[in-house]
């Protein structure tokens, strides 16, 4: 039977705006595929993938247009057929210039000759299982982006986990992507599962699901197979972190700067594990994903999305914007990136598009009443107040000695601060100046 404590602190943030209610129930849809995709280089954590495709240059869909560049890496393939454009740079969501590749469509959607279904599927070893993540370019669905692969390759580890840890939490307000994945391909999710238990060599794996979405866990576990458990946890925002989740599954404590791996645990999202399952049963490199956009849209939805469709595409199938628009942010509301252009592509990592109102614009920072809510929310049981102090006088020593390295920027405290004061921000600060102290 799977553990089932939560993690102290955290907040409730699911029901501001329309929340998640306005796309929770509706099927996914398939996007239009787009005339023109712009696919940046930089989808994953790790080294840039190389560009290996010329302006001119006619490709299939599937192709690889990017090589992986060392271990952690991924290659990048073409998400539609047709002919490159050009070979350019593009901003992506966290602001950073980044190399891309442009396509025109030809609207064929020819598949490259590399992407062919398995035979055998039974048959596939360990390593085998890991080269397909590798070679398909499987990154983490839920935000990092890190190479799947890597997670995948325990041999040399040790200690061996023994649990594998699957986030079907998506604890952020709005975004129902994954909920929507988890009800409708319950049983791909589980195949994925099992191949990464192969992939490992782990025998037991707990999916996590919030308690708000019991049609995904009913589904889950109608799919599920020997040593999988699916296990509601208490709604709570950050749930879907992976220590809190890794908490609240194992009992387990990853200590303040170590991996999961440090408590035996590998962890990985549930979309990633439904594109695990494309990628070794069908051949299917990541090329698209589920991306929720949300707010004050027209038509709020979930639309499997081409990885290169622009922003500007995806407002036009949803019907456009509607009245009251003060922010649009690409990610979740509490932890997502203000949209500098919407030129924007979409990436493996993107998980929603939201348009947000007045709710998303903070009022006029005031004094510290010192009511200790910060303190409270806090999962890390840090003392927000008190960083965002010692920062204000730039007594950053002062604030990294407080604690400010182990904050996950999940935005709690700033989200219950009654006098709207930007204490993430400061930890934000704290952070980046002890990392320029380290390089
Ligand atoms: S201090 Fe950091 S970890 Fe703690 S609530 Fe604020 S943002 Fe989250
Ligand atoms: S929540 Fe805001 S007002 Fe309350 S103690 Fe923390 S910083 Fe001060």
């Amino acid at each position: 039977m799977a553990t089932t404590q939560t993690f102290g602190g955290g907040v409730h943030p699911h029901e501001i705006g329309n929340g998640k209610t306005a796309t929770r129930s509706q099927l996914i849809a398939n996007a239009a595929a787009p005339a023109r995709v712009t696919i940046p280089m930089v989808q994953h954590a790790g080294a840039p993938a190389l560009c290996c495709v010329k302006a001119g240059q006619i490709v299939n869909m599937g192709q690889v247009i990017g090589e992986a560049q060392g271990v952690v890496s991924a290659p990048v393939h073409a998400s539609v057929s047709g002919k490159v454009v050009s070979v350019t740079n593009c901003v992506i969501a966290d602001g950073r210039t980044v190399p891309a590749v442009v396509i025109d469509n030809d609207f064929e959607d020819r598949w490259d000759e590399s992407v062919k279904p398995c035979e055998n599927v039974d048959a596939l070893g360990a390593e085998e299982i890991v080269a397909i993540a590798s070679s398909c370019g499987i990154v983490g669905l839920g935000g990092a982006g890190f190479p799947t692969h890597v997670k995948l390759n325990t041999v040399k580890l040790d200690p061996k986990p023994d649990t594998l840890v699957i986030n079907g939490s998506e604890c952020e307000p709005y975004i129902t992507s994954d909920h929507r994945v988890m009800v409708e391909c319950a049983a791909q999710i589980i195949d994925g599962v099992r191949l990464a238990m192969k992939a490992t060599g782990i025998k037991c794996a707990r999916i996590g699901v919030e308690d708000n979405k019991m049609d995904a866990v009913e589904a889950l576990k109608a799919a599920a197979t020997e040593g999988i458990d699916v296990v509601a946890l208490p709604a709570k925002y950050p749930q879907g972190f992976e220590k809190m989740l890794i908490y609240a599954l194992t009992g387990r404590k990853v200590p303040n700067g170590a991996l999961p791996g440090a408590v035996q645990c590998v962890v990985l999202n549930v979309a990633t594990c439904a594109a695990l399952s494309a990628a070794v049963r069908e051949g299917k490199p990541l090329i698209e994903r589920v991306v929720t956009i949300a707010g004050r849209v027209a038509n709020p939805c979930n639309l499997r999305v081409r990885v290169g469709t622009s922003l500007m595409d995806l407002l036009d199938q949803v019907g456009g914007l509607t009245d009251g628009v003060r922010k649009l942010i690409v990610g979740g509301a509490m932890m997502g990136n203000a949209v500098p252009s919407l030129n924007l592509p979409v990436t493996k990592t993107f998980g929603a598009f939201l348009a947000l109102g007045e709710e998303a614009v903070s009022a006029e920072e005031s004094a510290c009443i010192r009511c200790g809510r910060c303190v409270r929310v806090c999962p890390m049981g840090l003392m927000p107040a008190k960083i965002d102090a010692l920062v204000r006088h730039d007594n950053y020593d002062g604030a990294i000695a407080a604690g400010a390295t182990n904050c996950m920027e999940c935005g709690s405290c700033t989200y219950i601060c009654p006098a709207k004061r930007g204490l993430t921000q400061s930890c934000r600060i704290a952070k980046a100046i002890a990392r320029s102290k380290k390089s």
